[in-house]
């Protein structure tokens, strides 16, 4: 199989999004053949659980920002969140993702230390696979999550251009792009498996802005991806933009031509089909695993915590949590093989600390 990753340049990424359908095809077609040649075809799934709405932060894109007074706040307790991995496990899941608003406390540090233990003892193998996306924090917080067994993080950078993340935030410490770039590096000085991502469709943004996300992704080395559709939110600032968007198919066009790009510049990272592409389309997260994603995250929030979770407007909320044959067999008409019993480790975490001296291992 021809590597493509020399072909393509910033300019070429940034053609190849907008281009006709027929002519994208093969591009699509050797994202898929790259992830089965890098790194097989399993898909893996984590178990969603979103722990709580409340946040410190006032993202203008984002539902549950601070200063949206129509969020109904909830926080799950420890019991509820519990007993929401159990019903995981149950179902057949060895990986979760614990995702909320953004805390910064010492005492939100140290809760969230003391869950990962309770989780970790659920099983006698030290529980299921952990994966954290609770913002930003500080080196030594992140050190404590992964010491207590979290083991991936996600950071998403929304866009790695400087400019169109100051459009999307509020211009303060708390919201500073610097501050989210140091805090990528420091997941990755903590020893995560780190993931970031961005949101696509942005006002504003250009072919040219997505391509640098790209690069942006290859340059830092991340280990694994989850981006989608930007979705209007009406009780957030960014809503009065929305005549400037592109039309939501065209949006998930974009998204799905992300994930075959990134496989494409990164073969052997892990590449998620997100729940905001459900959100356009009921069959895009399936069409994204056609074109090199390898990760679903079914969401396993209890029913009410769930719809509160409202970063957009029309978010999935029906799937089934009976168990994970419905979706097994959805993920096996993309010819791909549902492994939820397996962790799924990021194939190229393994690659890079096998490249790292052992003193630091
Ligand atoms: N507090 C965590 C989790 C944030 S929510 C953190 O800071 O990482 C997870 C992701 O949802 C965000 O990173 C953002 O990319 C996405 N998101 C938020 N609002 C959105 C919207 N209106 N449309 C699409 N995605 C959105």
């Amino acid at each position: 199989m021809k590597d493509l990753r020399h072909e393509l340049t910033d300019a070429r990424l940034a053609e190849l999004l907008e281009c006709d359908d027929d002519k994208f095809a093969p591009y699509a077609a050797a994202a898929r053949d790259t992830l089965i040649a890098h790194v097989g075809d399993k898909c893996y799934l984590r178990a969603l659980i979103e722990i709580g709405n409340v946040c410190a932060k006032d993202c203008l894109y984002c539902g549950i920002r601070r200063s949206n007074r129509h969020a109904v706040r909830y926080m799950l307790d420890d019991d509820a969140i519990v007993s929401a991995v159990r019903a995981s496990l149950a179902a057949g899941y060895r990986s979760i993702v614990l995702q909320g608003g953004e805390q910064c406390s010492d005492s939100f540090t140290l809760r969230i230390e003391r869950l990962l233990d309770k989780i970790s003892r659920l099983t006698p193998d030290g529980g299921p696979a952990v994966t954290l996306s609770l913002g930003e924090q500080s080196l030594s917080t992140y050190m404590r999550w992964r010491e207590a067994g979290a083991r991936r993080y996600l950071l998403r950078i929304e866009s790695s251009s400087r400019h169109l993340y100051s459009r999307i935030h509020p211009h303060d410490p708390l919201h500073s792009f610097d501050r989210r770039l140091e805090a990528l590096m420091s997941l990755r000085e903590a020893d995560y498996q780190v993931g970031t991502g961005v949101m696509i469709g942005l006002p504003g943004q250009t072919a040219e802005h997505l391509a640098a996300d790209i690069r942006f992704m290859q340059q830092m080395d991340i280990d694994m991806c989850g981006m989608g559709p930007y979705l209007e939110h009406r009780h957030t600032p960014l809503y009065g933009l929305r005549h400037t968007l592109v039309p939501p198919a065209e949006r998930l066009r974009l998204s799905l031509r992300m994930v075959a790009l990134l496989r494409l510049v990164m073969p052997d990272i892990n590449i998620a089909a997100t729940t905001a592409l459900q959100a356009i389309d009921s069959h895009a997260r399936e069409e994204a695993l056609r074109m090199g994603a390898n990760v679903i995250m079914p969401n396993m929030t209890p029913q009410q915590a769930k719809a509160r979770y409202a970063l957009y407007e029309n978010k999935p909320l029906c799937e089934t949590p009976a168990g994970t044959m419905p979706l097994c067999g959805r993920i096996c008409d993309t010819g791909l093989v549902a492994a939820p019993e397996d962790d799924g480790t990021s194939r190229h975490y393994y690659e890079r600390k096998s490249h790292e001296p052992t003193a630091t291992r």
